[in-house]
């Protein structure tokens, strides 16, 4: 069996007589591990004796199977490719970990064990008592689940608990008054979006009845009160409560409100191409691939709501991902007016109960159509047909601990398992899936234009040294883009200013002795936020107070450099001092409610003017944005990592896909200094082909991928000398580097200290995967041999990220 520890091995363990006939490969089961307590995923069951004394099985959690062969392969490919430890892939693979701890748990006790058996032989089905001991010989069970299982089931368990056998883990009083009724009442929001508006004026709720609201929110419709019961604690009356304060609505089970079904569209010419062709291969019933590449705006969306459908038709399950800030309440809402009680959202908002009902609901075959996020791709489809990945490019995808792999790239590999189909959409598709669409592994389906003909926006680009020059001032803004907001203001119309920095200031400076005010855990400069009067590391959360002189050399003189969102914004007040101005980055949003609560606001006009990071530019559809701008479009090409310009180009050209996508046309302004380099250039011109063709090149030239496979391996430790050791270590054996590959480093991190751990990398490119995969495998034995701790050695196959 497979244990979540970061060791490769499997382990063995006996199964004690009463499990025997009863435990599959792929159930979980709960086991003694040293001192520990573990769960784990059964591989194999055999009687070879094993060489050591192997110790019981505790007990079994799983009746059927969590994984099957499907997904347990997946699981083992994702382990080799990612050179990770299969328990803890499989550990990502169910979001079944917490239901044991977050719920209560009824379970025989050793006596009520022995009276099972013995009454057995006289058993009596209808008898609750039997029942439930029938019931919990298989597995400990929480209350609700054998509520709905045996009649009469409070009984039994009450005079089972007088007789000492069975036990409840988490005892807790669970009385609640209202509940009889609740299985009769229905709860849902009130239409008009009050309960985001209640949470915009800042009233405070008690925190289930927020949790409630946040249920509510993220699965639109009405809900059985007594249902929801097991999956948002204290529902029943935190319902009643909040329809007291006229926030949700009540209404009794016999007259539903019926949403709305979605009006079906009239597909345009070149969707309807797209979406033939998915249809013709999902009859065709094998794995294909597509790249559905299309502009901001040209209805993408539309093409994988009706490939899910022909999907369905065929009776078979479909998945959809999205990127982790895509999927609001909104996006959801819409899945649910299409697809009803058919559709499973997994959202990472969600609690560990909460998705595991989504989990039952989707293997039970109930949810056939599943929209989630990275991890949703673990999602027990059955039968899969189609899985759709939205933003495909999306950085999102790619999980940053172990397992380290790539929600798209996994979802590759899944269909490839299950025959189904795939299409992966973007406006800006990665390198990786364009060239293989060049190679016609995908299938290229091409969107060209705007629904209905709408204009892309205009883009001008500001050159700021020019700027600087003719005004001698360093300014934030230049003159044409306030008049530009200016004129916006003037006609009602809204504007979106991004900008890709948090925070006031980006870092304080002692103009004395150049002294950089640093992170005391990272080697990183802190960010001033003013509001809050602290310098904040934006990678361990470490603050401090600004300090009256140098920590160095004592003088005054500290001043502040560069540009923040904060700052941005508060310069924004001071130009347009009626203007009403809204600002989205993480010191603004706390959590998915409030992100979608401004959101929200702006789209209802509440807001002239949104400022953010880049958190704004993906995705949202608002029509009377008519300008975008871009504070400074050169934050990110600074960056050591060789994706800085793709990064740049598809964060620009996503932003300006943001502008004129109602009646109005829309302009874009990007200020730079930059205005020359191509990754500026080509999304000022959205011109995806151009920038492909120069990037490409640089990848060919440079040998990056998709012209090799790459791995980063980060070495880790406490002790800058002992990270430095070990790298050297790791050094000596890629010395000489092996044929067919280019080892860079070791070197010190561009991050060389992060929460107070020092970091060496080694950066290896590799002609072919397998001679990649054969050289992190040795490494990952030399580690092992050499007793590393496993928190050193870090391994990230297509690393997206090299800071
Ligand atoms: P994308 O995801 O490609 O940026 P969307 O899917 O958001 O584009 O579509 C842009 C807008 O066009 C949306 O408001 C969508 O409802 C609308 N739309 C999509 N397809 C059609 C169609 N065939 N006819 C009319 N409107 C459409
Ligand atoms: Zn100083
Ligand atoms: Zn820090």
């Amino acid at each position: 069996m497979s244990l979540p520890v970061p060791l490769e091995q499997v382990f063995t363990y006996s199964l004690p007589e009463t499990l025997q006939h009863r435990v599959q490969v792929g159930c979980r089961v709960f086991v003694p591990f040293g001192v520990r307590k573990l769960t784990g995923v059964v591989l194999a069951t055999h009687d070879d004796a094993p060489d050591i004394e192997a110790r019981d099985v505790l007990r079994l959690i799983d009746e059927e199977p969590v994984f099957n062969c499907e997904m347990l392969a997946l699981g083992r490919w994702i382990a080799a490719y990612y050179c990770a430890p299969l328990g803890e892939v499989l550990r990502t693979m169910t979001p079944l970990t917490g239901e044991l701890r977050s719920s209560k748990m009824y379970e025989l006790t050793d006596a009520g064990r022995d009276a099972a058996r013995q009454l057995m032989l006289t058993a009596d089905d209808k008898d609750p008592v039997m029942h439930v001991m029938r019931l919990l010989e298989g597995r400990p069970l929480t209350a609700p689940y054998i509520k709905q299982k045996v009649p009469g089931a409070a009984n039994a368990l009450r005079s089972l608990q007088k007789k000492g056998f069975i036990q409840i883990e988490d005892v807790q009083a669970d009385r609640d008054p209202m509940r009889a009724s609740a299985e009769r009442l229905r709860v849902q929001l009130l239409p008009g979006d009050t309960g985001l508006e209640t949470c915009a004026t800042g009233r405070k709720l008690p925190k289930w009845e927020r949790e409630l609201l946040a249920y509510l929110e993220l699965h639109p419709g009405s809900h059985n009160l007594a249902q929801l019961e097991p999956i948002v604690k204290n529902a029943s009356q935190s319902a009643r409560s909040l329809a007291r304060k006229k926030l949700v609505e009540l209404t009794t089970e016999s007259h539903l409100p019926l949403s709305d079904p979605r009006p079906i569209r009239t597909l345009n010419p070149a969707q309807l191409v797209a979406y033939q062709e998915i249809e013709a291969a999902l009859r065709n019933g094998k794995f294909q691939a597509f790249l559905l590449q299309g502009v901001t705006g040209s209805g993408k969306t539309e093409v994988y709501l009706r490939a899910i459908d022909a999907c369905l038709a065929l009776d078979r399950g479909a998945l959809l991902l999205v990127p982790e800030i895509a999927l609001t309440p909104a996006v959801a809402g819409q899945f649910f007016t299409r697809f009803g009680d058919q559709v499973a959202i997994l959202h990472s908002a969600f609690s560990d109960v909460e998705r595991a009902e989504q989990w039952r609901r989707i293997q039970a075959g109930t949810s056939r159509v599943v929209v989630g996020t990275r991890s949703g791709v673990f999602a027990p489809v059955r039968n899969l047909g189609l899985v759709v990945i939205d933003e495909e490019h999306d950085a999102s995808y790619k999980q940053q601990d172990t397992p380290r792999y790539n929600g798209r790239d996994v979802a590759i590999v899944r269909a490839q398992g299950a025959n189904a189909c795939v299409v992966l959409g973007s406006a800006t598709p990665s390198l990786e899936s364009r060239y293989n669409a060049e190679r016609e592994k995908y299938r290229l389906l091409h969107l060209p234009d705007r629904i209905e003909q709408r204009p892309m926006a205009e883009v001008e680009l500001i050159d700021m040294r020019r700027e600087f020059l003719e005004t001698r001032k360093q300014a934030t803004y230049s003159r044409r883009l306030l008049d530009a907001i200016a004129g916006r203001l003037e006609k009602g119309e809204q504007t979106m200013l991004l900008l890709n920095r948090r925070g006031f200031a980006s870092f304080v400076v002692c103009r004395s002795c150049g002294e950089r005010l640093e992170c005391v855990n990272c080697s990183v400069t802190l960010t001033y936020h003013r509001r809050d009067r602290r310098m904040l590391c934006h990678y361990c959360d470490y603050a401090s107070r600004v300090p009256s002189i140098c920590p160095k050399c004592q003088s005054e003189y500290l001043q502040f450099i560069g540009i923040g969102s904060e700052k941005v914004e508060d310069e924004l007040h001071q130009h347009f001092p009626t203007a009403r101005i809204a600002r989205m980055d993480r010191d603004t949003v706390t959590g998915k409610r409030h992100y979608e609560k401004i959101l929200h606001g702006f789209r209802e006009r509440e807001f002239d003017i949104l400022v953010g990071t880049q958190m704004i530019a993906k995705g949202h559809d608002i029509p009377n944005v008519t300008l975008v701008g871009v504070v400074s479009a050169d934050v990110g090409l600074g960056m050591p990592d060789f994706r800085a310009a793709e990064r740049t180009f598809q964060l620009l050209t996503q932003a300006a896909g943001r502008a004129g996508r109602g009646n109005i046309p829309g302009i874009v302004l990007i200020q730079t200094i930059n205005p020359d380099h191509y990754a500026i250039r080509f999304a000022s011109a959205q011109n995806y082909e151009g920038y492909y063709e120069k990037e490409i090149q640089f990848r060919k030239l440079m040998r990056y991928p998709p012209f090799s496979a790459l791995a980063n391996i980060l070495v880790r430790s406490e002790k800058q000398d002992h990270a430095m050791a070990l790298s050297a270590e790791l050094g000596g054996i890629l010395n000489p580097a092996p044929e067919g590959i280019k080892v860079l480093g070791p070197a010190e991190a561009p991050m060389s200290k992060l929460k107070n751990e020092f970091r060496y990398q080694i950066l290896i490119k590799a002609a072919s995967r397998k001679r990649l995969n054969e050289l992190l495998q040795q490494i990952r034995r030399f580690a092992t041999e050499r007793k590393w701790s496993p928190a050193a050695l870090v391994i990230d196959v297509d690393p997206l990220n090299l800071i």
